[in-house]
């Protein structure tokens, strides 16, 4: 019989099996360190664009310090969270383009343009003063765009709607200005990647405070860590085996209620920094109201420990959750009792409505957020959380898309949160919008059963 860790008695043995295991994880640290020294300190990339064949979320962070130009890899899919955070941080990046590993050459000249999925190799003249034409429309178009960004996003039919940014990595912070309503999504894994120990409560801390500090009085959605799936997470954090299918697994809620300490670091440092803020704690992959009890419960903890060690912190704040697992979405009405407010993660809840691997290129074009058991989700929790009267944001990629803003609008959604490059222009097609004219084309849309192509233009 198979004998698992635990139930090896003799102290001994245990004890050598954790050198081992300490020494696999040094390895691999080593291996890891080596790949990134190959690929990013020996050739320098500063203005250069990198092509590769796959790229995690820590190769990015990594490209965007190293002053990277833009990525194109010849694998992966538009929903990873490597490209979420490549749009966020303004690099430019372009996946699946599977032959450009072999065709584009060390020194070639590219022209890359992501929103047209173009690349050109080596461009002559007359291309290249065509995009630049383009490139410097593009730039007058935004500027015409920005100077309606400071005021309010206000429909033709007069409905308020909050525009808020989604943050990832706290130097974005600077980032942040007058154009939108406050922080709708901060994720504070990248705090804990890129790194082989965990951060401290008073790093946490410090971070957290610097959001604060630069909203002023507007909300901070802060969500505790969201680990897991292709977040990688450095070695001394990892639980258990590699898990055989990362995005059902120890994700989210279900690693912070397996790690409970470092929850509670995570939340006592949140609870500090919002002395003087408006604190939103939102928690990733609720599936069950259980798990809502118990984050709940350590909630309380984490302050109970703040008051013992005399540290002050800010006893207001809202506890809300993520919607992006189906089981929460269709228990919305039930959850929503037991909290302040949700954010509906589309980019999980399409993976896993479909049945789609967000980061699978291979079916990468049946990731489809207007496919109708999509609609129908959406518009079912947008609904229960007016009917209750509690705050309902999108705050997955879909907010940010110009595609989806009228859809989202017509389905009753009044909060949107995007990354800061998107507020601009999303700002602008809502004042444009006159959301009782778009009833009836929404009801046709939800309607419509079949893989068709929907837009609400
Ligand atoms: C989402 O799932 O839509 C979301 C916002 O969370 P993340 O992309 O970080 O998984
Ligand atoms: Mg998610």
């Amino acid at each position: 019989m198979k004998k698992s860790f635990e139930d090896i008695e003799d102290k001994y043995i245990k004890e050598r099996l954790i050198d081992i295991k300490q020494m696999i994880i040094s390895l691999l640290e080593l291996l890891r360190s080596r790949k990134k020294l190959d690929i990013f300190s020996n050739n320098t990339i500063e203005n250069k664009i990198i092509i590769t064949d796959e790229i995690t979320p820590k190769d990015i962070i990594d490209i965007h310090h190293s002053k990277g130009l833009g990525v194109i890899t010849s694998h992966g899919s538009r929903s990873s969270h490597s490209a979420i955070l490549s749009k966020s941080l303004a690099l430019p990046m372009l996946v699946k383009v599977e032959s450009s590993i072999n065709i584009i050459k060390d020194g070639d000249k590219l022209i890359m343009d992501p929103e047209n999925q173009i690349i050109i190799i080596n461009p002559d003249e007359i291309e290249l003063k065509y995009f630049k034409k383009i490139q410097s429309e593009n730039n007058s178009l935004i500027k015409s765009f920005r100077k309606t960004t400071n005021k309010k996003a206000i429909t033709k039919d007069r409905i308020k709607v909050d525009v808020m940014c989604n943050l990832e990595l706290s130097e974005e912070v600077k980032l942040l200005n007058d154009s939108s309503d406050g922080v709708g999504l901060f994720r504070t894994e990248y705090l804990y990647m890129n790194r082989n120990d965990l951060p401290t409560e008073q790093e946490q801390y410090q971070a957290y405070s610097k959001v604060f500090k630069k909203v002023n009085n507007k909300p901070v959605t802060l969500r505790t860590l969201d680990i897991g799936s292709d977040k990688e997470v450095s070695e001394n954090m990892k639980v258990g085996q590699v898990a055989k299918n990362p995005a059902l697994g120890l994700r989210g809620i279900r690693y912070s209620l397996y790690e409970k300490n470092l929850f509670k670091v995570q939340i006592k440092a949140m609870l500090r920094a919002a002395k003087k803020g408006k604190l939103r704690i939102l928690i990733p992959m609720i599936t069950t109201l259980d798990e809502i009890k118990k984050a709940k419960e350590l909630i309380d903890e984490a302050k109970a420990e703040l008051i013992k060690e005399k540290k002050s912190f800010s006893h207001k704040y809202e506890v809300g959750i993520m919607i992006e697992v189906p089981a929460s979405a269709i228990q919305s009405n039930v959850l929503c009792k037991h909290v302040d407010f949700m954010s509906i993660g589309t980019n999980d809840l399409v993976q896993y409505i479909l049945a789609i691997d967000r980061i699978d290129d291979e079916v990468a074009s049946l990731y489809d957020p207007t496919n109708p058991a999509v609609l129908q989700l959406v518009k079912q929790v947008i609904q229960t959380c007016n009917k209750s009267k509690i705050d309902i944001t999108v705050c997955g990629e879909m907010a940010g898309e110009k595609i989806y803003t009228k859809l989202l609008l017509g389905l009753g959604l009044t909060s949107f949160s995007m990354h800061p490059q998107a507020i601009p222009e999303i700002k602008n097609l809502i004042m444009q919008t006159d959301t009782k004219a778009l009833k009836s084309k929404i009801n046709a849309i939800l309607k419509c059963n079949d893989y068709e192509e929907i837009t609400v233009d």
